[in-house]
């Protein structure tokens, strides 16, 4: 066949409900007909999942690390509902938790910017991408409530010397409330070399925020271990053309709702948590937001930002029309696909990617677009597609392309 040669395998992670339904589409009418691709699958459809006691999200993290690219389909992180829905033997952590973890990775999110879809915040021309830490401060604390008076402190006993420092946190005159957060070196060094990492493999300037004037230990030590693993790939950077700057959290985020857009916004857990909701809101919908999980040592798992999508998934085991926003997921294997070209150094298999985006977006520009684009485009269209019209519309431009 006339199809593109992929030198080296992509681990592919398959997920649930609506996701995996689209899924499948793109697989078999975007991906198959155009590459020659040896695709190592792993099911982690929350069925599979149970069956394997989780084991098979463990497998494909190794997986991922063996391989070093991936695409993930949006699971399912079971709650007590899903656990009565599914019938499933307990509880399963997070898919995407576990892998963060066994790949000590970073979580970038990007959008995808079309013409016909203005983000709210007029300025914004091209995309804000946002690096959130993962691990720590309030996602790991202890907190209590005091009843009445008494003292708080913190208390620090050194494995070395065996010596005990003391802080004083406050002297509760009445009931009150106390936290202990921690945060590590080597976990804050991971999350700033990632984020050098993306921030040079994509060209785009750093930004950094935090509130040191206030936290002059704690965000104090962030900046400082910032400043370091920038100040280690200086050259890289000057190379690049692109730059590093630390801001004041509250600077960092009037800087960049005045920005046109186009950096990478490194940002502590909890601002991360926040800021990634506000920017995904700002480009317009979550159908446009991808996700790349990036290790420390230059592994990459892309993947859609939005979840399973349950709502339409009923309807569609009903029978019913859906018209489900396919292009993050679309965007997620060519964000996987061109990676694979790069490190191989095949630019016809990056070229198979950047097409595909392009042909994606020009499907919209010309007004073919599902209901929640349907919803904010401008000018306005009158007409949405179907979940897999939109995928049989992008397949047909690709056809003119090959
Ligand atoms: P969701 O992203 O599936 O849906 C949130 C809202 O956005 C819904 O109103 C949905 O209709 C809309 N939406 C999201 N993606 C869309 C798309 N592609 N096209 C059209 N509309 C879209 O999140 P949720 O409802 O909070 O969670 C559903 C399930 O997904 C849960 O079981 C959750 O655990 C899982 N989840 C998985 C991931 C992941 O694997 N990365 C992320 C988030 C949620």
């Amino acid at each position: 066949s006339n199809r593109i040669r992929v030198k080296n395998p992509i681990v592919e992670i398959d997920g649930d409900e609506m996701a995996r339904i689209i899924w499948h589409l793109i697989k078999e009418r975007l991906i198959l007909p155009f590459l020659d691709i040896d695709l190592k699958y792993y099911d982690l459809g929350i069925k599979h999942r149970d069956e394997t006691d989780d084991s098979v999200t463990v497998d494909a993290a190794n997986a991922i690390k063996e391989f070093g690219i991936g695409v993930k389909c949006a699971t399912i992180t079971p709650n007590a509902a899903r656990v009565k829905e599914y019938g499933l033997k307990q509880q399963w952590k997070s898919p995407n938790g576990t892998i963060r973890s066994l790949l000590d990775g970073t979580v970038f999110r990007k959008p995808i910017i079309i013409k016909n879809i203005p983000p709210a915040v007029r300025k914004w021309k091209k995309p804000i991408i946002i690096g959130r830490h993962a691990y720590g401060d309030i996602y790991k604390d202890v907190e209590m409530v005091v009843d009445g008076p008494g003292t708080a402190e913190i208390v620090f006993t050194s494995e070395n010397s065996g010596k005990k420092t003391v802080l004083k946190i406050h002297d509760f005159k009445g009931k009150g409330i106390i936290m202990g957060m921690h945060n590590t070196e080597k976990s804050i060094r991971s999350f700033a070399r990632s984020c050098v990492n993306y921030a040079l493999s994509e060209k785009v300037d750093l930004w950094f925020g935090a509130k040191d004037t206030i936290s002059k230990q704690y965000h104090g030590f962030f900046r400082d271990v910032f400043a370091e693993e920038v100040e280690k790939v200086r050259d890289k950077f000057e190379q690049a053309g692109i730059h590093y700057r630390y801001l004041l959290i509250d600077d960092a985020v009037a800087q960049v709702i005045k920005s046109e857009g186009g950096m990478l916004w490194a940002c502590m857990n909890y601002d991360g948590d926040v800021m990634s909701d506000m920017v995904a809101t700002g480009f317009g919908s979550l159908g446009l937001m991808t996700s790349v999980l990036v290790s420390p040592d230059g592994k990459y798992e892309y993947e859609a930002a939005h979840g399973t999508v349950t709502r339409h998934y009923y309807e569609y085991i009903k029978g019913n029309p859906t018209s489900t926003n396919s292009i993050a997921s679309i965007f997620a294997w060519t964000g996987a696909i061109a990676k694979r070209g790069e490190l191989d150094s095949t630019p016809d298999v990056v070229r198979f990617a950047k097409t595909l985006e392009d042909v994606v977006i020009k499907t919209v520009e010309s007004g073919i677009m599902t209901k929640d684009l349907m919803l904010i485009a401008e000018p306005p269209v009158t007409k949405y597609a179907l979940t897999e019209e939109f995928i049989n519309a992008v397949a047909e431009g690709l056809k003119k392309y090959s």
